[in-house]
């Protein structure tokens, strides 16, 4: 006797075939048929003509803090998710010695968005090594299938110390490194992630370690990957690194490489195409490439206390860090003013913010005779005011105590570029980011969004088409062995939804991180089932009891 039969549903198989109405039946974690079920099963169950496709694969995420203390990755399972990809942008949190550990606590704070407070009262230590942290989490269990990343800055920092967001390193410490990825990749680390984007600061605007890497010390680090035969390099990329330098480490090194973050920027619309361009003909020549983009415009809510779009500007250094008193006094300078309006007025080729007013709206205000300037632009309120929209915006929050809470759409709010990377045949769609940025946005339902918004609504892409963006093509870049498709075999990742419904829900404040730290939410919707390994973890009312925990740690991959 199988486990279960799913009846009467619209069956689409992640591999792009045009979905057919059919059954499901699996057992002990596979799927054994799939079409038309003959063999006898002790559940089944009636689908109504709902959509059953295999659970999304999410490879860019950042649940390494939080795996430890919730070992489900609230919220992504309850959004179709089913396998993460953790440590992108190589911010992972091992290896760490005991010594290490507040410095990559006070690293992470600031790059994805998460209090010390969380970090500290969350982490589990159980480990020093990445072969121990994966360990860790085999033990303790996961509710969802991960895979995670060997992280540069983490593996900097465990060699070099706080050097390592001050200089280059030796030919000894890049020897040290290289060892500690080779090692971490043979135990099963997915490949080796690393970022040089601007945008990447730790504690107090120190840059993230892996940006002081020299050329060199990329060339060994991704050369260990050649050596092990295996994993995939993910960089995400500052303006300052090539393409021609990654197809190079590509062509090298013969792994495959992600370039991350490919956003569309209104103010320079033609660099993301020219950066998939390159891509695309870098495949042509036999590399394995591809640009991760997003399907979900990127929107911060944020505070003048920690301003993230605006924190990546050279003109921001100043304020970089600054608490309380010493952070208003910048904010009130009329220097520092004109000197982020003179860096806005240059072009930039990638700049997360560039001075699109149009795009910053005032939020939530603290005190009731500002409550007139919520849900405006500061467009509308320059325009209406004939003030400079600088001096609002900083005004305002200085008025408040810092207190006043801002979104700004800073980037891939074009809907017809993003409609143009959707079908560019060199993007992956990428860039949840879940579990980072907890308090500026939310994407860990970007998959939702894809089926609600771009097949839906917009009718962008196919539904086969947006399934297969969300399953086998992901398991196929990052080698993700029998999952990602309905197939006899493979694992019984499966999302059941309804395609007249699916989207994800208005994003809200919630206080539920250790310690009572705040995130946004954003619930599912038109989702009626995901199951992972054969175990259902959520159905139409969202996650279930569950009695034990069904993810695995995937440590082996294809070549
Ligand atoms: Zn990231």
């Amino acid at each position: 006797m199988h486990d279960l039969v799913i009846r009467n549903a619209l069956l689409v198989d992640g591999l792009g075939s045009a979905p057919v109405h059919g059954e499901l039946g699996f057992s002990a974690g596979k799927i054994v048929e799939i079409g038309k079920a003959k063999g006898s099963y002790k559940e089944t169950l009636n689908a109504d003509g709902l959509a059953l496709m295999p659970g999304i694969i999410d490879n860019h995420t950042h649940y390494d803090a939080q795996l430890t203390w919730d070992p489900l990755a609230s919220p992504s399972p309850a959004l179709g998710v089913t396998t993460a990809i953790i440590g992108n942008c190589g911010f992972t949190i091992a290896p760490c010695r005991p010594a290490g550990r507040d410095l990559i606590m006070r690293n992470l704070t600031q790059v994805e968005g998460m209090s010390i407070e969380v970090l500290r009262s969350g982490i589990a230590w159980e480990f020093e090594t990445i072969p121990e942290y994966f360990a860790m989490l085999e033990r303790r269990g996961v509710g969802l299938n991960i895979a995670g990343f060997a992280g540069h800055s983490s593996i900097r920092s465990f060699v070099m110390g706080e050097d390592a967001s001050r200089r280059a390193a030796s030919d000894a410490e890049i020897e040290a490194m290289r060892r500690i990825v080779l090692e971490a990749v043979r135990a099963g680390a997915i490949g080796f992630a690393t970022s040089t984007s601007p945008a990447h600061n730790g504690e107090g605007g120190m840059p993230m370690p892996s940006r002081l890497a020299e050329e060199r010390e990329l060339r060994a680090l991704v050369g260990s990957l050649k050596e092990a035969g295996r994993g995939l390099f993910m960089l995400t990329k500052g303006g300052q690194t090539k393409m021609a330098f990654l197809e190079e480490l590509a062509a090298d090194s013969g792994r495959p490489v992600v370039v991350a973050a490919l956003l569309h920027n209104s103010t320079s619309p033609g660099v993301v195409f020219d950066d998939l361009d390159a891509i695309a003909a870098a495949n042509g020549r036999g590399r394995r490439m591809a640009g991760a983009i997003s399907c979900c415009p990127l929107s911060f809510d944020f505070t003048m206390r920690s301003p993230y779009p605006i924190e990546s500007l050279d003109a921001w250094k100043r304020a970089l860090g600054k608490k309380g008193d010493a952070m208003k006094a910048v904010l009130a300078d009329p220097s520092f003013r004109q000197g982020i309006r003179d860096e806005l007025a240059r072009p930039a080729t990638f700049r997360l913010f560039n001075g699109e007013w149009d795009k910053v709206q005032v939020v939530e205000t603290v005190r009731r005779e500002n409550a007139h300037f919520e849900h405006r632009t500061l467009a509308e309120l320059a325009r209406a005011s004939g003030r400079d929209p600088i001096d609002i915006w900083f005004d305002l929050a200085l008025d408040e105590d810092l207190d006043t809470v801002f979104i700004a759409q800073t980037l891939n709010s074009d809907e017809a570029a993003l409609a143009k990377m959707l079908r560019h045949p060199a993007s992956l769609v990428s860039l949840s980011d879940a579990g980072a940025h907890l308090t500026f946005f939310n994407d860990a339902g970007y998959g939702l969004h894809l089926l609600g918004h771009w097949v839906r609504d917009l009718q962008v892409l196919s539904l086969e088409e947006a399934v297969r963006r969300l399953t086998s093509h992901p398991a196929e870049i990052f080698g993700i062995r029998n999952r990602g498709a309905l197939k006899p075999g493979y694992c019984a990742d499966l999302l059941l939804f309804d395609p007249a419904a699916v989207n994800r829900g208005p994003k809200k404040r919630v206080l539920d991180l250790p310690g009572g730290g705040a995130r946004l939410a954003t619930p599912p919707i038109g989702v009626h089932g995901v199951w992972v390994n054969g175990t259902r973890i959520a159905d139409e009312k969202g996650m279930r009891p569950l009695d034990r925990l069904p993810g695995q740690v995937l440590r082996e991959f294809n070549g």
